[in-house]
This record gives C-alpha cells, structure tokens and sequence, in this order.
C-alpha cells in the first residue's frame, strides 16, 4: 500500500508507538538501572513506547534479570537468543519482532546517550524524515591501531562502495517502512550500519558524545571487528576482485617488458646474472597468487553461507510484556 505524503506525515502523532529494540550480551550487572534511565526520559516526554530487549545468550544473570523486568513491566518484552549470534542477528531479532511505528535501536551500555530519543522522535514526527541517525562527534577512546584500521576500513567502503559510514553509528531511528524495507533483504550475513545506509529514503544526523561505557567492557576483540570489517567489504563491494584482475594484468605487462628486455641483452651479448631476481619474481608471483585465491575464497564462503539459508538468529524464549509466566 503505497500511503501519501501528507497521510503519512498526519500518520506520525503523540500516539505513535516507539520501538526500542535493545541488544544485549553480558551486561546482567548494570541492565536493569539502565533500562531505568531510558524509560524516565520516556517518561518524562510522554511518549508511547515499548522495549524489545535481546538477550544475544549470555553466560550471566542477563536472562533472568530482563525476563524478571518483562514480567513486572507491559512495556517490556524479552527474546533470548538459543546462544550468542553476534549483535548484527539480536539487532534483527529485535526488528522482525518490533511493532511501533518507529524502531530506535540503542546499545544497553548508555553509550548511545538517551536524553537524544525525544529530540530523534520529534525529528521523525515533523514527518519530513524516515531515519533520524546518531553520529559520533567524536570516536571516543581507542588506541592509535584501532584508529588507523578503523579509518582503513571507512576509507576502502566510501570509495569503493560510496557508502560514508565515517562516523555512523547503531543508535538509529527507523521508520515503519523503513523497518519492513530492512526486514525484506534477504542476505544472512547481517551488517547493520550498512544494510540500513544502503536503503536510503531521508535522513537526519544528529551528533552526539560517545559516553563512557557503564560498566563492563566492550565486547568486540580486535579479531571480532576485523571479521565484521572483511564481512561488510565483501557484502558491498567486489571490487577486490577486479585488484585480482588487475593486478594479474600488471604483472602480465611486467612480465612482457622483462621478456623484451631479456632478449634484448641476449641479442647484445650481455651476460645475464638474473638468479636473485628469478627467485624474487618467483616469491612475487607465488604470493599474489595466494592472497588472489584467499580473496576468491572469502566470497566463496561468503557464497556458500548464504546458499545454506540457515536462520539468521534462533529464539529459545520469549516473554511478552507483563506476561505472567
Ligand atoms: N552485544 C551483543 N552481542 C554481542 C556483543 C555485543 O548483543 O555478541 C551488544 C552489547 O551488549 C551492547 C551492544 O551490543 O548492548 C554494543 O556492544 P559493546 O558495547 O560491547 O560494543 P562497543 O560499544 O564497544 O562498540
Ligand atoms: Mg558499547
């Protein structure tokens, strides 16, 4: 059903339902008070809300604390996931299972500062907006390597998949139709900030400061961002492989000119003594040919997870708002 602009604008009043979806792992010792300080702004703004908060299979109190808060609380819902899929599929969880008609998506360690969720709702209710997005104004604390991969990767997406995810974050407003457009890409390897970047419609940044986490610690390793950060390049862009191609045809170039030289110092008499560099060219030829086939193999696998159609995420429990069980 395609709705008019001015339907859809008169369709965004003070009763529109907010989903908060709300992906978590870990984060048992400090979930309850932050919930806390998110639902007083709710409050205090009246809005009309609901959390989704997902359990990603945690090892700690995590579970029995959100599912004690959705028994005590109509506005809260629990999904635990059957073990930990990663963030990108408890974020999908939690938006296949949202029903507002607009989905913030927050982190539960008040990184994402919740005093921005009236000002991103009020944004999205002027109607000219369907995704109200929090950018960093800064990165926050990170040692020098991360920092220069980070911009690494930032960099290799804009320019090659002109996706500016620079300083993008996952605290993001999404409206309903958004949220369906999300639902209906198909790909199982899930990458949040980009999928929904990739869908487009009209957007609003709005800045904010990376606060200190709350308590615990982040829980991307340094091997865990480098598979997200090979999962989004490969999901956006093959141009990797046109570098296999066209570094094949430089050295192909390379090898013809060698060839002319050499038979060109043959003709002239000139004694060869070419050992080192036959080895040389030898290990060149040998690595660019590895790392070729390593590329080719990372979309293959790619290629071959997808074919698979496994579920995205598995849900073991679900405990519905106040549901008494
Ligand atoms: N998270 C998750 N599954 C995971 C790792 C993290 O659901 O496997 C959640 C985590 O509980 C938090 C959010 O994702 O709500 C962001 O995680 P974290 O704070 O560790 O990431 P950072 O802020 O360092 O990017
Ligand atoms: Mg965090």
């Amino acid at each position: 059903m395609v709705i008019n602009e001015i339907d859809r604008k008169q369709n965004r009043s003070l009763e529109s339902k907010l989903s908060l979806v709300i992906p978590i792992y870990q984060e048992g010792s400090h979930i309850r008070s932050s919930i806390g300080v998110i639902e007083s702004v709710l409050i205090k703004n009246n809005l009309c809300y609901e959390f989704i908060l997902v359990d990603d299979g945690s090892k700690d109190n995590t579970w029995s604390e959100i599912s004690q808060m959705a028994k005590d609380n109509v506005h809260i819902s629990a999904l635990r996931l059957s073990r930990n899929f990663g963030k990108e599929s408890a974020l999908c969880a939690g938006l296949e299972y949202a029903d507002g008609d607009m989905v913030l998506v927050m982190d539960a360690d008040l990184q994402h500062p919740p005093e921005l969720i009236p000002e991103m709702v009020q944004a999205w209710r002027e109607g000219d907006y369907d995704v109200v997005e929090g950018v960093k104004k800064s990165r926050g604390k990170e040692n020098l390597i991360y920092h220069l991969c980070a911009k690494f990767f930032y960099y290799v997406i804009y320019r090659t998949a002109d996706i500016n995810l620079g300083r993008a974050s996952d605290f993001k407003l999404l409206d309903r139709r958004v949220v369906d457009a999300w639902k209906e890409m198909p790909e199982r390897a899930i990458f949040f900030r980009g999928m929904s970047a990739w869908l487009g419609y009209d957007r609003k940044q709005i800045e904010f400061d990376v606060a200190e986490r709350v308590n615990g610690k982040s829980k991307w390793s340094f091997l865990r961002l480098i598979r997200l950060a090979v999962n989004a390049i490969t999901s956006y862009t093959s141009v990797p492989l046109h570098c296999i191609t066209i570094l094949g045809i430089i050295m192909f170039v390379g090898t013809i000119v060698l060839g002319i030289q050499t038979l060109y110092m043959k003709f002239t008499g000139k004694a060869m003594d070419g050992f080192t560099t036959v080895i040389l060219l030898q290990l060149l030829i040998g690595s660019s040919i590895m790392v070729s086939l390593g590329m080719i193999g990372i979309y293959l696998t790619k290629i071959y997870k997808e074919v698979k159609n496994r579920p995205r995420y598995l849900i073991s429990k679900c405990i519905r708002g106040g549901e008494k069980k």
